[in-house]
């Protein structure tokens, strides 16, 4: 007889054939048999039937999503700050996405490189993209200069703004990279407001607070307001497949609340890989997901902070909104309004499908285990007054009309 395992996604029984149909395009190889070694033996024919069968229509599903979805470089994405740390390799990574056919690289006249330098590089890589460069005076407001950089825009990432430097309290780095994001938010506001807006500028959790807040002071919607947390999710999901020997394509750690220090909170829990870990395993990556940007900064002898990780991570984001836009429902933790943090905490971070319109669901968080539940009221504390002073910002300002 055919040995059947079960499959702890749903608790039903499969052939390692029936399973590899269903996981097709999902999983490699190597993650699929990793995965098939983790699974219970089992013997129940009639369930595993019963699912062989609903996993066909979920097959015969995806495949007619895939059919209907729309041509190759429909769509315009533009990176701001791209010719920065962050930018340039994320420009480079969305030039690279075949979904992408026109790209505009903005960044100001006073950067290190021209961003029509930039633009003229990424314009000879064999993809469909058009690429094109756009320098902005510092002086001026950003809304005049950037019609033509934004305008017919899906996406718009906002790596624009200062890293933190040492002896900068997180107020100063507030009030400058609010600044850099409010002139950018503005721009978009009046000549992309369908547009996405991904911000990476740090810190993130008041940054995305304040900008979503007044593009909803100005009727627009702050859920197209986002804040990028996916290098969280990218250092877990690297970490746990390292501490487990598991393949790194086939972990998937929800990483929750928040983007700075405490307020990382990644459900180990989860993920089939993750819930293997030892409690000491544990309360080394918990922290060691929090504090990883540090260990970049260190190995970088205080000379910069993690932007070829973070670019990696940026298109991981914007590849699944371009997927969701074409299609192709595609789920992400992100940060943003959300109901899941409660009264408290108006802004969260939580797993989000991303669908044609942009975000299409917010899921909730889902059963945490004693350590996460503990964690959890640490991170509302602090992000409550990181969301509040975004908040407090937003309440005496109004975003242009025109
Ligand atoms: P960088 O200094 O190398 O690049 C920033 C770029 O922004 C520069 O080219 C600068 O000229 C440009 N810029 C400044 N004001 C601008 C404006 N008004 N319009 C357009 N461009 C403008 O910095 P970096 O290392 O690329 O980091 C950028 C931001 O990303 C920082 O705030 C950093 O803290 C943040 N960051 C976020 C994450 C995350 O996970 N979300 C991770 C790492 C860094």
């Amino acid at each position: 007889m055919v040995e059947k395992r079960v499959d702890a996604e749903d608790g039903q029984a499969y052939t390692y054939e029936d399973m590899c149909a269903y996981y097709k395009g999902q999983y490699k190889k190597a993650a699929m048999n990793a995965y098939w070694e983790t699974c219970r033996v089992a013997g129940k024919k009639g369930a595993a039937k019963a699912k062989v069968k609903a996993k066909a229509k979920a097959k015969v599903k995806a495949s007619a999503a895939a059919k209907t979805a729309k041509p190759k470089g429909q769509f315009k994405v533009v990176v701001c700050g791209g010719a920065g740390g962050i930018g340039q390799p994320l420009a480079l990574l969305m030039a690279m996405n075949p979904a992408v056919g026109e790209l505009s690289v903005q960044d100001l006249t006073v950067a290190m490189v021209p961003p029509a330098g930039v633009a003229a590089d990424l314009g000879h890589i064999e993809r469909p993209a058009k690429v094109t460069g756009f320098a902005i005076d510092v002086s001026l407001p950003a809304k005049d200069q950037m019609k033509e950089c934004l305008e017919g825009a899906h996406l718009v990432l906002v790596p624009a703004g200062m890293p933190r430097k040492p002896g900068m309290t997180r107020d100063d780095l507030f009030n400058t990279n609010a600044g850099i994001a409010k002139g950018l938010v503005e721009a978009c506001s009046i000549h992309c407001p369908e547009a996405i807006l991904g911000l990476i500028v740090n810190p993130v959790n008041s940054v995305v607070p304040a900008m979503a807040t007044l593009y909803e002071k100005k009727g627009l919607d702050p859920l197209k307001v986002i804040g990028v947390t996916t290098l969280d999710c990218v250092r877990a999901n690297k970490f746990v497949a390292t501490a487990t020997g598991k393949p790194v394509s086939a972990t998937r750690i929800p990483v929750v609340g928040g983007h700075a220090g405490k307020t990382i909170l990644p459900l180990f829990s989860q993920d089939r890989f993750g819930k293997t870990l030892t409690e000491e395993q544990i309360k080394e990556l918990d922290p060691r997901t929090q504090d990883a940007g540090t260990e970049v900064v260190d190995a970088k002898g205080g000379k910069g902070s993690a932007t070829l990780s973070m670019a990696y991570a940026g298109a991981k984001f914007a590849n699944a909104i371009l997927a969701g836009l074409g299609g192709k429902a595609t789920t992400e933790c992100a940060y943003l309004k959300s109901p899941v943090g409660g009264e408290d905490c108006p802004f969260f971070t939580s797993k989000i499908r991303f669908g044609k319109k942009g975000v299409d669901k917010i899921h909730d968080i889902g059963t945490l285990n004693e350590h996460e539940t503990t964690r959890l009221v640490e991170v509302k504390a602090q992000l409550k007054d990181e969301i509040n002073k975004g908040l407090e910002y937003a309440k005496d300002k109004d975003l242009a009309k025109e």
